[in-house]
Formats: C-alpha cells, sequence, structure tokens
C-alpha cells in the first residue's frame, strides 16, 4: 500500500461527503494504492453512519470508531496504528485542509524528506483567539525545539511510516510530531505553503485554552527530550543551585552579623537562605526519584535509550 489517508472526525456530518469526494477525485488522479482511514472520535451526530455508508460503496475506506471522544490526538494515534501505507498523510475532516494539496506533499516526499509539514499561511480563522496565539506559539516551539516550522498546529502533513510508526501520542501532542521525528528519529522535515479554507459547517472544538495545553506539552516535550533519560540532571542541576545560593546568602546574613551588628534572628535573608536551601535538597531527592521512575519505565519494558538506523553484519543478541 503506498498511501494512508488519515483524518480524525468528531461531528462533522455536514463536511465528510464533500470533502470525501474531492479527497476520492485527487487520489484517483494519483495513480497509487490507497486506504483512507477515518477515525470517529465519539461524534454524537450521524458523522459514523454516513461514514460507514461510504465505507459500504468503498473497500478502501476504513473507520475506526471510538466509544466515546478521547479527542483528536487519540484520534490521530488511532489512525497511524491501523494504517497500512508507507506514506501516512493526516488531515482535518471539517473540510479546512485541500486535498488538492496532497500531491505537492507527496512531490516533497518524493525528494526524499521524511516529513513535509503544510503551513496554513492564509489563515481562515479567527484573529484573536487562533491566528496571533498559533503564531506566537509557533515562534515559542521552533525556539525550544530547534525544529522550524511555521505551522505546527496544522493537521495537513505528510509522514514517511517508519518515523512515525512506533510514536507515542499523549495529551495534544500530535502537533508535535516533527518533533518526534527530528528528535528520535534523525528526519529531514520541509514545509509547503497549503490552502485553508473557513470552515463551512460546524464548528471549531478549540479556543484559547488549548495554547496552555499546547505550552505545557511543549515543557513536557523539552524535558523528555532533553533529560528525560537522566532526569537528575534538571533537577538536581535547580538543586545545587538552590543549595550553593542558600549558602551564599547565609554567609552574607553572618557577615551583616559581625560587620554591622544585625541580629541573625531579625535578619530576613536568613529566612530566605533557609528556603532555598531546603528547596533545593528537596528538589535533589525528587530527582533520585525520578531517576528510579525513568528506570522502572525503560527497563520493565525494555525500552532501548537509543534507535538504530542500520547494522551491517551484526544481529540482534
Ligand atoms: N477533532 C476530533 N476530536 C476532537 C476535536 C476535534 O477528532 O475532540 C477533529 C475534528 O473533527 C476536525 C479536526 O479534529 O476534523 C480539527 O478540529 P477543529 O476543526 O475543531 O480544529 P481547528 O481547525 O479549529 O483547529
Ligand atoms: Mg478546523
Amino acid at each position: 500500500m503506498d498511501l494512508s489517508i488519515i483524518l480524525p472526525v468528531y461531528n462533522e456530518e455536514e463536511n465528510i461527503p464533500k470533502l470525501h469526494s474531492k479527497i476520492t477525485n485527487v487520489l484517483t488522479k494519483l495513480n497509487k494504492s490507497y486506504e483512507i482511514i477515518y477515525v470517529d472520535d465519539g461524534s454524537k451526530d450521524s458523522s459514523f453512519e454516513i461514514l460507514s455508508e461510504m465505507a459500504k460503496a468503498d473497500k478502501r475506506v476504513k473507520i475506526v470508531q471510538f466509544r466515546k471522544n478521547f479527542g483528536q490526538t487519540a484520534a490521530i494515534s488511532a489512525g497511524i496504528e491501523y494504517s497500512q501505507g508507507d506514506i501516512l498523510i493526516l488531515m482535518d475532516a471539517d473540510g479546512q485542509n485541500d486535498p488538492e494539496d496532497i500531491s505537492r506533499l507527496l512531490e516533497k516526499i518524493d525528494e526524499g524528506y521524511d516529513v513535509v509539514s503544510g503551513w496554513r499561511k492564509n489563515r481562515q480563522d479567527k484573529l484573536i483567539t487562533r491566528k496571533i496565539p498559533s503564531v506566537l506559539a509557533n515562534k515559542l516551539i521552533s525556539m525550544v525545539t530547534g525544529v522550524h516550522l511555521h505551522d505546527y498546529g496544522c493537521t495537513l502533513k505528510a509522514y514517511k511510516r517508519d518515523i512515525i510508526k512506533d510514536i507515542k501520542l499523549y495529551g495534544e501532542m500530535h502537533r508535535f510530531i516533527p518533533v518526534y521525528a527530528a528528535w528520535w528519529g534523525g528526519a529531514k522535515i520541509s514545509e509547503i505553503v497549503v490552502t485553508h479554507h473557513p470552515r463551512r459547517y460546524g464548528k471549531t472544538k478549540y479556543g484559547l485554552s488549548r495554547t496552555i495545553k499546547v505550552i505545557l506539552d511543549l515543557w513536557t516535550l523539552k524535558f523528555l527530550g532533553s533529560y528525560g533519560t537522566k532526569p537528575i540532571y534538571t533537577f538536581g542541576g535547580f538543586g545545587i543551585l538552590l543549595c550553593f545560593s542558600g549558602i551564599m546568602i547565609s554567609a552574607v546574613v553572618i557577615f551583616q552579623k559581625y560587620a554591622y551588628g544585625v541580629w541573625v534572628h531579625r535578619n530576613p535573608l536568613l529566612l530566605l537562605s533557609v528556603f532555598l536551601f531546603i528547596l533545593g535538597v528537596q528538589l535533589g531527592m525528587l530527582g533520585l526519584l525520578a531517576e528510579i521512575i525513568i528506570r522502572t519505565y525503560y527497563e520493565s519494558q525494555n525500552k532501548s535509550t537509543y534507535l538504530l538506523k542500520k547494522i551491517i553484519n551484526l544481529e540482534r543478541g
């Protein structure tokens, strides 16, 4: 199978039929074997019935139905897990992404990229609640992760299968798949401008609150990516810093006592130094706990702390 198109669906009954015929048109022209996987994320409208009809008519249409709404990221994970194509293309099921862009994504993949990201340069969403936070978030993500993309939030992206098949996604993390791919898979990433349409029917499932989730996800990702196998470096590092500040400040307290006769118990700095010292020790201890947890995590599941590309003249021992 050459291609898997994966679409998360949550209450998109009015949007699906039109989008589906567009996708089918585009794919027929491409002359590749393909499947279209719709993941019904617990829709409460007739989305599932519509999808089932489509699947009856065409065996290349596949459906994964969730028991309840688990969120877009979970839907995308399921789609990836059940897919078989060599190249995976994710897109929204609300018709905001344009299937016409699929062929251009594939051209880039053929040039040798592992991930090709869509960029909704002319985005058709609300300015204040969506576009401005998105620009800022994208800048922040690019800066923190070192993977420079203009539009992490755009679902329309193409991936080579081997780069994302083992990926585990949590929270709102589907937007960080390119980062995973780059950090853990050494992926080559490219970007193209894609068309974006306003939403015709139904309404967006997200608002400003998602920005906060995205920032927290980024925080987690950065930690796991940089220090996931050595948490004591982060916790212990801060801990030592705090203990050291505590000791320095207590030195000032002692100095002030002998030089200026300031009573130690009347010096607010004493409180600060004790506070910092205790906090530092606690952080160090927390780091040790995190070390134990992370070891259990890797060793109990026989997980490796590295990923191989190839081995030559060797077998797995
Ligand atoms: N979606 C989903 N589960 C959810 C929320 C959204 O599967 O809990 C799907 C939704 O049906 C759409 C895509 O994810 O296909 C993007 O959602 P939406 O259009 O609401 O987001 P926006 O484009 O406004 O960022
Ligand atoms: Mg949308």
